[in-house]
């Protein structure tokens, strides 16, 4: 079993994602893989009526990380609850580069969806410069540090962590299997060090992954699955993901 999780971004319009989901849940529905979607916070009414009954896992791609107040434009884990959703993408590298998200502002994110059940799957990974400066694995050591800062074991338990090299997200240039994994296994490890413990803490990859490299990643036994961007967006490019099979 891995997860396969769809961030649609700010794509799709409500009849197309309709059908789309409408089409999802058939195909899920004979997955051996836990099966999710992300969706704009204006489609979550849609996607909760929609995937009633189904095994598919819904979410949003942000939020806020208070309960209430004003904080014009923004949406609270409390909403996001009131539309069922099971997950929210935190930290995720557009809302760190465009929007400039600090670690300490994804921490604040991090501990109000884990306070209101919602599964949050944090984001961390390196840009190109980073990465050509050999700084990979000091910059994700450092987002998990900070992103994670007064989180205690049995709460981050329940965090799913996607390793995503921000050189790799739709550029259609996806990480090596070989580096892919190198990385996720390192922080597995991490994890397990800052929390002094042995615990198999779910780590997905994301950047590109397609039909083509899909095997290729996912059969690799530190990658618990995906996140992913372009190839989520049609039911045709995701359908041999969902079908994902060791
Ligand atoms: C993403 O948005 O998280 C992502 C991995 O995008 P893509 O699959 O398009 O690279």
């Amino acid at each position: 079993m891995k997860y396969i999780i769809g961030n649609h971004k700010m794509n799709l319009d409500y009849i197309t994602l309709k059908g789309y989901l409408k089409a999802l849940k058939k195909v899920a529905k004979n997955s051996d893989n836990k099966v999710g979607v992300c969706v704009p916070y204006v489609y979550l009414d849609l996607a909760k009526k929609v995937l009633k009954g189904s095994n598919v896992l819904y979410g949003a791609q942000n939020m806020y990380y208070k309960e209430a107040g004003a904080f014009t434009g923004e949406v609270s884990p409390k909403m996001l609850i009131d539309f069922n959703c099971d997950m929210v993408i935190l930290g995720h590298s557009e809302r760190r580069h465009i929007f400039n998200e600090t670690n300490n502002e994804i921490n604040n994110k991090v501990i109000s969806a884990l306070n209101n059940n919602l599964t949050p799957i944090l984001c961390v990974g390196e840009t190109l410069e980073e990465r050509n400066n050999k700084q990979t694995k000091k910059v994700i050591l450092a987002q998990l540090k900070q992103g994670l800062k007064n989180i205690e074991l049995e709460n981050a338990k329940k965090i799913i962590f996607a390793y995503e090299p921000v050189w790799a997200i739709g550029t259609g240039v996806s990480a090596t299997a070989l580096d892919a994994e190198t990385i996720c296994k390192y922080i597995k490890e991490q994890l397990n060090k800052l929390f002094s413990t042995e615990f198999n803490f779910v780590v997905l990859y994301g950047g590109s992954m397609s039909e083509k490299n899909v095997s290729e990643l996912l059969n690799n036994p530190s990658i618990d699955g995906g996140l992913i961007g372009g190839a989520s967006l049609t039911i045709e490019k995701f359908k041999p993901l969902i079908n994902y099979k060791n």
